[in-house]
């Protein structure tokens, strides 16, 4: 087979239908890191690379002074090489979030370059596998596996199994994909030093600036702001999409990855080009795409139909509610009250103050003094059905006051539920109560919430 049909051909076709557990089962990893096995442990080129730019970049920043031409060049360039990285290793080539014209991807190759983290082809297809396992042993970042390492150490060790199997032969045909691939270390040579050194050397006069600040420690500050994507938005922050992985929101870690840091909602919809959906969340990377489709240079930007984003917020906020709920006591279930008789309730009723409402018998022994209409008011119904009296017949209680009429159940009246349910029978407080599918009596049942009672009565 030539290269070419074998670029054709997704590498992910042919694969078995329990892919990822025969995978983990059949393929041994490497055996975990020992500090005395280091030197062979170690993937030294980017040992060297990774620790280059520190060290290089202090050591530099001791001797060549800071000029604020240069300073303000050098956010200026970390930004046009971050943006290389987000806007489009990232959201135009590893998700194809939207399309961008020969230019914008020419542009975006070269700034990426600049970011010396790898090839487009090589980056994306971590990435995809990352997106594809996320939090497995195929997940070349695993945030499992601890900070450090979803943050560096994956880079620095030999991978101790190869990431899961992710296709990008839509890549492979991609000419500016492949002419990156080509000529990438001249890329990186020009992107990450040359014309941040040429450029402040030109217009005034700072090319030892330019190399240490624009060069350098920009490379510096650019690697380690990206890989707060793989450690930090996986660590820090609120889920308010999804909770099944690790990936998390936060503000600090969009700050540091130039917009990157919504992350749960982008592991959600990795497909849309935003990754805040808010006008007030700091998104550049998004204000960066949005701008170049209107200057005409990008299309077809992909957003996930709202209606869904939606509903994977509501799904994690009635989670909170039914945190919030199973903390409260509720009253006792009605399958777990004893039945009893008219007979055996007028009996019981002579040796302790139980008054009937709804179907429900009631021990009010602890609330006959503190009843707000007076003790008079419940003595009288001792041993009588008082339905009508607490819903309006005397008084229109509050739901307060249903909810914790509810509370004193202690049986149920043989032959007084009646047909069907009402508001009588369900407490305010349980009529839109929160409750997982399996605790419904109807598994087809299309809501988690419901307002009949039927999981309570049923
Ligand atoms: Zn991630
Ligand atoms: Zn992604």
């Amino acid at each position: 087979m030539t290269s070419k049909v074998a670029n054709d051909v997704p590498s992910d076709l042919n694969i078995p239908d329990n892919y990822v557990e025969h995978t983990l089962k059949t393929q041994k990893p490497l055996p975990p890191f020992r500090w005395d096995n280091i030197i062979n442990d170690l993937n030294w080129l980017n040992v060297v690379i990774l620790c280059f730019t520190p060290v290089v970049g202090f050591i530099g920043a001791y001797f060549v002074k800071l000029r604020w031409e240069t300073f303000l060049f050098s956010i200026f360039y970390y930004y046009v090489t971050g943006l290389g990285i987000t806007a489009g290793y990232h959201r135009l080539w590893a998700h194809r979030s939207y399309n961008a014209s020969l230019p914008l991807q020419y542009f975006l190759a070269f700034a990426g370059a600049g970011a010396v983290e790898g090839s487009i082809k090589w980056w994306s297809r971590g990435h995809r596998a990352h997106h594809r396992y996320t939090d497995t042993d195929l997940d070349p970042y695993n945030a499992h596996k601890g900070f450090f390492y979803s943050h560096l150490g994956w880079m620095l060790l030999k991978p101790r199994r190869k990431p899961g199997v992710a296709d990008v032969s839509d890549l492979s045909k991609n000419p500016v994909v492949r002419w990156q691939h080509k000529y990438y270390i001249q890329l990186i040579l020009i992107a990450a030093f040359l014309i941040p050194t040429l450029i402040p050397w030109y217009f005034w006069n700072d090319a030892a600036g330019g190399y240490v600040y624009a060069g350098v420690l920009r490379l510096c500050f650019v690697h380690h702001s990206t890989f707060c994507v793989n450690s930090l938005a996986h660590w820090l922050g609120e889920t308010p999409f999804d909770d099944k992985h690790t990936p998390r929101d936060h503000f600090a870690t969009a700050l540091a990855t130039i917009g990157e840091g919504y992350h749960n909602f982008h592991h959600q919809f990795p497909m849309d080009y935003r990754n805040a959906i808010k006008w007030y969340q700091y998104d550049p990377t998004k204000w960066f795409i949005w701008t170049m489709q209107k200057v005409g240079l990008a299309s077809h930007l992909k957003v996930f139909p709202e209606n869904e984003v939606r509903k994977g917020q509501l799904t994690m906020e009635l989670k909170k509610l039914k945190e919030t709920q199973e903390k409260l006591a509720w009253p006792t279930n009605s399958d777990d009250l004893p039945v009893i008789s008219w007979e055996s309730y007028q009996e019981q009723a002579a040796k302790r103050p139980l008054v009937l409402i709804s179907g429900f018998i009631h021990d009010v022994s602890t609330f006959i003094d503190e009843h707000p209409g007076g003790p008079h008011l419940i003595v009288k119904m001792i041993g009588k059905d008082a339905t009508t009296a607490f819903f309006g017949g005397v008084y229109d209680h509050s739901n307060a006051a249903h909810n914790l009429l509810a509370m004193k159940r202690v049986g149920v009246l043989h032959g007084g539920m009646r047909q069907g349910l009402d508001d009588k029978m369900i407490p305010p407080s349980q009529r839109l109560k929160i409750a997982r599918y399996n605790e419904l009596s109807s598994p087809y049942n299309s809501s988690t919430a419901y307002s009949d009672g039927e999981g309570i009565l049923g």
